[in-house]
C-alpha cells in the first residue's frame, strides 16, 4: 500500500448534502475495520441519503479478500443494517467490489450467477503476477514506452467492461498509484489518448464509469479517473457516471466526494446512474456542486 496523504487537521474534507456515496468498505473487507453503523451515522449526519456497501470479493487465493467473508454473512449484515436505518435518513444498498482479471473470469461469472447484489463494481487491482507489484514495477518501467507500461492494466479493464457483468467499472486509472513515483500525473496527462480504448469499451458495454475520490488521498491528488478523463469520456459519448469515496476508514467516508460530483457536473452530466437491485436509476447531480474548487477541468 502506498502511504496515504496526511489528512489536514481542522478542515472537514468529507462531503455533505450529496445524494449518494456508492463505494464503501466496512469491517467485512480485510483492509477496513469500520462497522457498518458508523458509515450510516456519518451519512445521516452529513445529509447523504443513500450509500452502497461494496466490500471486497477476491478470486485469487493469494489476494486478501479471497474467502475473507461469506456472501451470506455480508448480505445479512448489510440488510439488517438497512432495516435498522430505514426511516432514519439513509438507505443502505448491498453491493460488492469484485476484483476482475481474465485469469479468474470464470470464477467471477460463477459468483455472480449464484449471488445477488443490489449493485456490483468491477475493479482491476494489482494482481499477484502483475508487473505493477511494488518489487517489480521499477524494472518493468525501465526501457518501456508509456503505452507499453499501461497496456497490461487497460487490457484487463477492457476485458472487465466487455464481460457485461458489472454495473460499474471502479476507479479507472488506479494504475497511477502503482506507478508512482516513477510515472507521474504530469507524464500521464501528456498521453490521455492512451485511455481512450478503455473509455470506448466502457461506453460500448453500457457500464457506468465511477469517479472515485480516493485518488485525492494519495500522491498525484486526482480522482480516479481525472477530471480531464471524465470530460473526454463524455465527449466520446459516455452517458453513465457514478461516484464513490472508496472509504476504508470513518474519516474517509465521502471524503472529497464533492470533487467527484464537481468533475461530473463540469463534464456536463446532469445525473448519476446507479442500480438498486432490480432497478437501474438516474439520480440528479446537485446543481450547486462547488465547481469553483476544481483545479483542472480540461486539458
Ligand atoms: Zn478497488
Ligand atoms: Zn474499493
Amino acid at each position: 500500500m502506498t502511504a496515504n496523504l496526511p489528512e489536514q487537521p481542522g478542515i472537514d474534507q468529507q462531503a455533505r448534502n450529496v445524494p449518494l456515496d456508492a463505494h464503501l468498505h466496512t469491517d467485512q473487507s480485510p483492509d477496513s475495520s469500520v462497522p457498518i453503523d458508523l458509515y450510516a451515522a456519518e451519512a445521516v449526519e452529513r445529509g447523504i441519503p443513500e450509500i452502497a456497501i461494496t466490500d471486497h470479493v477476491d478470486f485469487d487465493p493469494r489476494d486478501p479478500a479471497y474467502r475473507y467473508t461469506r456472501y451470506e454473512d455480508r448480505e445479512r449484515t448489510v440488510r439488517d443494517a438497512a432495516e435498522r436505518w430505514a426511516g432514519r435518513g439513509v438507505t443502505i444498498r448491498f453491493g460488492a467490489e469484485l476484483t476482475y482479471n481474465r485469469l479468474w473470469d470464470a470464477d467471477v461469472r460463477d459468483h455472480l450467477a449464484k449471488h445477488r447484489y443490489d449493485y456490483v463494481i468491477g475493479s482491476v487491482h494489482d494482481w499477484p503476477e502483475s508487473p505493477y507489484w511494488e518489487s517489480r514495477v521499477r524494472s518493468f518501467i525501465a526501457g518501456r514506452t508509456l503505452e507499453e507500461i499501461l497496456e497490461p492494466y487497460y487490457t484487463e479493464i477492457i476485458a472487465a467492461a466487455r464481460t457485461g457483468l458489472f454495473d460499474t467499472i471502479g476507479h479507472l486509472d488506479v494504475v497511477r498509484r502503482y506507478l508512482y513515483p516513477y510515472i507521474t500525473t504530469a507524464d500521464l496527462a501528456k498521453r490521455e489518448d492512451l485511455q481512450e480504448p478503455a473509455l470506448q469499451a466502457i461506453i460500448e458495454s453500457g457500464a457506468v464509469l465511477e469517479v472515485n475520490s480516493s485518488g485525492l488521498r494519495y500522491p498525484g491528488n486526482e480522482t480516479y479517473p481525472s477530471a480531464a478523463v471524465v470530460a473526454r469520456y463524455r465527449e466520446l459519448g459516455g452517458e453513465r457516471v457514478v461516484v464513490g469515496s472508496d472509504a476504508h476508514s470513518r474519516g474517509s467516508f465521502a471524503a472529497r466526494l464533492d470533487r467527484s460530483y464537481a468533475h461530473i457536473a463540469a463534464a456536463g452530466f446532469e445525473a448519476l446512474t446507479f442500480r438498486r437491485g432490480e432497478q437501474r436509476v438516474r439520480i440528479g447531480v446537485p446543481r450547486d456542486t462547488p465547481i469553483s474548487t476544481v483545479d483542472a477541468l480540461h486539458t
